[in-house]
């Protein structure tokens, strides 16, 4: 019995990934310095893995910015406009990523569009997309992995190295080409294979993990096809193959990937425990069958007992050589180390496990399940009573139909809010957030190191928040915001203030490239006890006649943000955390604000990967915002927030929201989303963005005003509204006035030619 770790996070203990790229691309340590580093990062990894006597090293799962991109540049997808002769192959690595390069080299060269980015199927890390054209040539350039390689066997390891599947990649590409068009590529991309897999074989490589994630999704016979035809062209070259497959079960695919010419498949046992009996059974008996039984998703411990009554029988009946094993993914998805967490007392300790930890519950289960440790399995404890909150309990009982929907229709609450607001036609507003400048960043810190008394910061923020009110005021908006100066993280500035969600010090998980989060962990009931928000809105609300809106992060987005607890179900814990947030809608409606903005970010990105579990997905989401919404009187305007351009697969769900105002990221789709909106029946106001945020150009009046029209065509004007395509905290003030005021005055243009009097 094999164990092995399906890869490792790559930022570093104390993120020292993360400032070496940094300080590279700033050019202050060169080429080799940021080599040295990345190499000892990778040495503490190996080491870790050996230290816990895990029988391989998994070698291939580090990457300086993403390991997508790391695939494209050794295969030679590298888009033309990246092609510059004097820039070596680390520049043009970090430009695809970024657009520049930073560093010594890069000054003299123009920077450029950066590859797409996007989500690592239903996580919340980012990739490259590979840019595939259609008549795309592939090479291979992998010196790179294998000096990694030869430098873990050098230091005496059992290397098992990682690639990423053929069919995978090509999948993850399809943002760039149809995806009828991608198999066809298939015949260009295998060869490369062939000689990459016999290349590893002349390395010495026993068994090389290839990962092919998009196995638990649902494929269409065509892929399905050409699995089959992929890998019996694969079949004889190189070391032996584990064909690794996460995130969820194989399901319609499992009887033909079970038939592949593969010597080991690895299977989810998290997500996929029930299925494990079933690929048990299938699997011809050569084959080697690696099940992921530690999650490499969440951060709780493992179920010991339950794990072991459920493997016991399989090992006894497949035998103890036949099986291995592992993470369920990648640990890519965990923070580090548990060491750093010493804030907590050992209740709360004993239920973690992050990436460290985890290699020894990998080992550890095989110990028990071999009878080489004495059997210390405790059933997993359930949370104590600690995390238990019998209010909170008592209103989820009360929960009943009532609670979803507001009192009033839209039709009834637009007439009551036009009366109390009395907003011109096209009303303008922003997303919630301004420019966090480093001054705002000090004060935070300083608070944080409380270097600063709680009254002077409140201060100190008020003053930021009068700056934002100023400036609103001289652009002409319409609809205020207070700027949110108080918050580095729309999640985690919540989380801070929720009981039953605790914080970590240093639970860093890669977002994408240099960029970290710390997701909050939600460990118990979820309750508000004091007001998050209302003094500071009530404050932004004083200095103006305007309305300010109330700016909230909604109980989706809190939820896939966070690592959540298993004990019960998702929905519940969403339906919590709207229970929480409900109270401060309420708090700040008598406070005094009449717009509540209730931001779903992530409501998107939750969706499950397989197309039968997104109805019911969508269903308690959207019940989860109305729970919030509900309290809202009918003359309290409740706006929502997304920001990603894929709407089409939850078109239903946005709707279902009946939010009085919808704001939506639109520059990249070009407006057809409020198209799609009409379609699809649409009533209440939207407004979609004009302007693109990440981009530091100044948006032109004629652009803007040519979007403003273009959403006229498919829905009345008078329930559209005028915003950015999201916050702006990323910008810069100049560039944020000079926008907002174009963007001002291309909807005072388009308001003159409308031949109806409004006020205002
Ligand atoms: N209110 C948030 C902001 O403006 C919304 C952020 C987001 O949509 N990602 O920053
Ligand atoms: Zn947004």
């Amino acid at each position: 019995m094999l164990t092995h770790i399906l890869g490792f996070p790559r930022i570093g203990l104390q993120r020292e990934l993360k400032f070496a790229v940094e300080a590279y691309w700033k050019n202050d340590i060169s080429y080799e310095q940021l080599q040295a580093t990345a190499k000892n990062i990778r040495h503490q990894h190996w080491k870790l893995q050996a230290d816990h006597n895990l029988d391989f090293v998994t070698v291939g799962d580090f990457s300086l910015y993403d390991h997508v991109l790391d695939w494209s540049v050794r295969f030679g997808v590298i888009p033309q406009r990246f092609h510059q002769s004097q820039i070596n192959e680390l520049d043009t690595y970090f430009r695809m990523a970024r657009g520049r390069a930073g560093g010594k080299n890069d000054q003299s060269y123009l920077p450029v569009n950066a590859s797409e980015m996007t989500k690592w199927f239903d996580t919340n890390y980012h990739y490259l997309v590979p840019e595939f054209r259609s008549d795309q040539d592939f090479l291979l350039n992998i010196e790179s992995l294998f000096e990694e390689i030869r430098d873990a066997q050098s230091l005496g390891y059992k290397v098992k190295p990682v690639i990423l599947g053929p069919l995978t990649y090509l999948w993850l590409g399809r943002r760039s080409l149809p995806i009828v068009d991608l198999l066809n590529l298939l015949p260009k991309l295998l060869p490369v294979y062939v000689d990459l897999l016999q290349q590893l074989r002349d390395l010495n490589i026993e068994w090389v993990q290839i990962d092919e994630p998009i196995l638990v999704m649902d494929i269409d016979d065509q892929w399905q096809h050409a699995f089959s035809n992929s890998y019996f062209q694969l079949q004889n070259c190189g070391p032996k193959k584990l064909l690794t497959t996460y995130f969820g079960e194989l399901e319609s695919n499992l009887q033909m990937v079970c038939r592949l010419p593969i010597e080991g498949l690895h299977i989810d046992g998290v997500r996929g425990i029930d299925e494990i009996p079933r690929v048990a059974d299938i699997l011809p008996i050569h084959k080697i069958l690696s099940i992921g039984v530690i999650d490499g998703r969440n951060i709780w411990r493992n179920d010991a007992l339950k794990v072991f009554n459920l493997l016991k029988p399989l090992v006894e009946k497949l035998g103890k050589d036949r099986v291995w094993l592992g993470t369920s993914c990648s640990l890519l998805h965990v923070p580090i180390d548990l060491e750093y967490e010493k804030q907590w007392d050992n209740e709360i300790l004993s239920k973690l496990s992050f990436a460290n930890q985890k290699l020894q519950e990998v080992v550890q289960l095989k110990n028990i399940l071999l009878d080489q440790e004495p059997i210390s399995l405790k059933a997993y404890e359930t949370f104590s009573d600690r995390f238990y909150d019998a209010n909170v309990q008592e209103r989820m009982q009360m929960l009943s139909q009532h609670s979803f929907s507001r009192s009033h229709n839209f039709t009834d609450r637009w007439a009551a809010q036009q009366n109390h607001l009395k907003l011109p036609l096209l009303p303008t507003t922003t997303i919630g957030s301004f420019p966090q400048t480093q001054e705002i960043r000090q004060l935070r810190k300083n608070y944080q190191l409380q270097r600063l008394t709680e009254h002077d910061y409140q201060e100190k923020i008020k003053d930021e928040i009068k700056y934002a009110i100023q400036q609103q005021e001289e652009i002409g908006l319409d609809v205020l915001v207070h700027g949110e100066p108080e918050r580095n993280d729309m999640v985690g500035f919540f989380a801070e203030h929720l009981a039953g969600i605790i914080i970590t010090n240093n639970g860093w998980v890669q977002s994408y490239g240099s960029r970290c989060v710390k997701p909050p962990i939600i460990i118990g009931d979820i309750a508000r006890p004091f007001p998050v928000t209302v003094l500071l809105s009530q404050y932004a609300q004083s200095l103006t006649k305007k309305p300010v809106k109330g700016m909230l992060t909604g109980p989706v987005t809190i939820l896939n943000w966070s690592f959540v607890r298993e004990d019960q179900p998702r929905r519940t814990t969403a339906f919590q955390l709207a229970l929480a947030l409900q109270d401060e809608v309420k708090d700040l409606q008598n406070a005094g604000i009449s717009i509540i903005q209730i931001d779903e970010a992530a409501l998107r990105e939750g969706l499950p990967l397989r197309k039968k579990a997104q109805a019911d997905y969508l269903d308690w989401a959207v019940q989860a915002f109305r729970i919030m919404s509900t309290v809202a009187k009918p003359e309290t305007q409740i706006h929502t927030h997304m920001c990603y351009s894929e709407f089409s697969d939850i078109m239903s769900a946005l709707i279902e929201m009946d939010a009085d105002v919808i704001t939506l990221e639109a520059v990249r789709s070009k407006m057809t989303v409020v198209q799609e909106l009409a379609v699809n029946g649409y009533c209440n106001q939207v407004g979609p963005g004009v302007y693109d945020i990440h981009s530091p150009n100044i948006p032109t009046v004629e652009a803007m005003i040519k979007r403003i029209q273009l959403a006229t065509n498919s829905l009345p004007l008078e329930r559209i509204w005028v915003n950015p395509d999201c916050g702006l905290k990323t910008r810069a003030w100049p560039e944020v006035k000079r926008a907002l005021s174009a963007m001002v005055e291309a909807t005072r243009i388009v308001r003159q030619y409308i031949p109806i009097a409004y006020e205002n």
